[in-house]
């Protein structure tokens, strides 16, 4: 049983708020209702402090008033968690956001983050130089959660998972000490961070191989909802038999409005999004068997990485109502096809949507041990989101996700992408996430964080 905040002596907070070069921030304060949202507008946690790090110390005195009080403690990185599981109810949050920096090393391209970062602040300083880190498709993510959780994206097909680039980072451990991890120091830690979420500590910063790509050719393509099962089989086979640099994810989705044409408004499709991230003058050849699929509507064409990273920032905005629902899946069957079809033609808000991601190329020639990201086999993440700006129809939405999810779940792998988990899914599907990996981690959890102090997480138990 964890102490509340409110139950400590207020001199113990002041004491706290001295150690700190960052502010903390209470109920009481003006800040607090600001402070406290997070990118998913469903969630209305109410942490009893926040500590507004700024450096690896701020960090450290966290941790170790968050342990010598017995608090609940959560870590907030982005705050783009589907879950909120960047905060907690009464406990102490460790909020990263002060602790930014980005610097390219040009010497062997390599880019070094602070824990607090968001994706859309990596893209802009790697691209001056040519450069970008394989991350997802919103650049308004935090790096700290996509990372530790494994990160796929437009380049995942080329240059692997988020974790599959990630070279050392700076941590700080439950018992508040800090520590290097990287292939030859820590390496047991090193191997349970790139998947295991925030389990095993708090990271200050993450160094990353980041790789030539400055303009990438790419955007969406459109066919009616009616062919979701004809384009979701010629997908299959066209996709994972293409070259690397071509990546594109398949949707099942509603455009909302500008700046798609109107003729598109409020109707469902399915959608491709693509990126390659090839020779550009090989870029159009590339895209003819899609063209041949005669999209009614393909807007591709060449754009700055960092464009394509943020094209969909616009519509989705901090605040709205999110519900999840994920799993892995080998392959997009017949019977799948048909469910894509049905629930796809019955999408209940302009913004709810089914993505699945594809795990081919580099990111499949990982082994499956040789990170904690299991499904390597996989050939799709998948997600279904209910989105909506409006609390008043969180329950629509979320009804239509998990019965969609019902319904394709018997023909998934058994487990899902960690990151696009709520925390209401239960500790057998966390598991399943990590399928053989999951006695590994438990075993590195029980190491380093013997009394599970870091739980606001898919949580990993301890074992010894
Ligand atoms: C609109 C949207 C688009 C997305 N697109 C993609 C995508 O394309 N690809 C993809 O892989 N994922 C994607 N995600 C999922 C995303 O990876 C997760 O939501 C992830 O948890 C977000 O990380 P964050 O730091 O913003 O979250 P937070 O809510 O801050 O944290 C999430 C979890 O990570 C832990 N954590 C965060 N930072 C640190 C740190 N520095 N040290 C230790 N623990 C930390 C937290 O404790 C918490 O458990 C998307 C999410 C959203 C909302």
């Amino acid at each position: 049983m964890k102490n509340s905040v409110n139950s400590l002596d207020p001199s113990l907070i002041e004491e706290f708020a001295s150690q700190l070069r960052g502010d903390i921030v209470q109920p009481s304060d003006t800040d607090y209702n600001e402070t406290r949202k997070v990118y998913n507008g469903m969630i209305d946690k109410r942490p009893g402090l926040f500590a507004m790090c700024v450096d690896v110390a701020d960090v450290m005195a966290s941790v170790n008033f968050g342990r010598d009080n017995n608090l609940l403690v959560a870590i907030r990185g982005g705050g783009h968690n589907g879950g909120g599981l960047g905060l907690c109810n009464d406990g102490l949050v460790i909020d990263l956001s002060g602790i930014k920096f980005v610097r390219v090393d040009t010497s062997d391209s390599t880019v070094r983050v602070g824990g607090g970062n968001l994706w859309g602040e990596v893209d802009h300083a790697t691209h001056p130089f040519g450069l970008a880190v394989p991350a997802g498709i919103i650049s308004t993510t935090g790096v700290g959660g996509l990372t530790l959780g494994g990160g796929v994206g437009h380049l995942s097909r080329k240059h692997g998972l988020t974790i599959d680039n990630l070279l050392e980072a700076d941590m700080v451990l439950a018992d508040g000490s800090f520590v290097t991890v990287n292939k030859d120091q820590n390496s047991d830690l090193f191997w349970a961070i790139r998947g295991g979420g925030g389990n095993f500590g708090v990271v200050t910063s993450f160094k990353f191989q980041a790789h030539p790509v400055k303009n990438v050719f790419g955007g969406p393509t459109l066919w009616p909802i009616e062919q979701t099962e004809e384009i979701m089989e010629w997908y299959h086979e066209f996709l994972h038999n293409a070259p690397d640099e071509l990546n594109g994810f398949i949707a099942t989705m509603v455009i909302p409005g500008p700046p798609f044409p109107e003729h598109l408004h409020k109707k469902q499709f399915c959608a491709i999004i693509w990126c390659y991230s090839g020779d550009m003058n090989k870029a159009e050849e590339a895209f003819k068997p899609v063209l041949a699929k005669n999209p009614l509507f393909a807007h591709v064409g060449e754009m700055p990485y960092p464009a394509i990273q943020s094209l969909f920032d616009g519509l989705l905005p901090h605040g709205f109502q999110w519900y999840w629902r994920a799993d892995f899946f080998n392959e997009i069957g017949a019977e799948l096809r048909k469910q894509h079809l049905k629930f796809g033609s019955k999408i209940p808000s302009l913004l709810s949507q089914m993505h699945m991601y594809p795990i081919s190329g580099a990111a499949s020639r990982v082994g499956p041990e040789e990170t904690p990201w299991a499904y390597r086999d996989a050939k799709y993440a998948g997600v279904i989101c209910g989105v909506d700006p409006d609390p008043k129809n969180a329950d629509k939405i979320t009804e239509w996700c998990k019965a969609y999810w019902e319904a394709l779940h018997p023909y998934s792998s058994g487990g899902a992408y960690s990151n696009f988990m709520m925390d209401d899914e239960g500790q057998e599907r966390v598991k399943a996430s990590y399928k053989h990996n999951y006695d590994r981690l438990a075993k590195i959890k029980g190491k380093y964080d013997a009394d599970n102090f870091f739980s606001v997480n898919q949580n990993i138990k301890p074992s010894k």
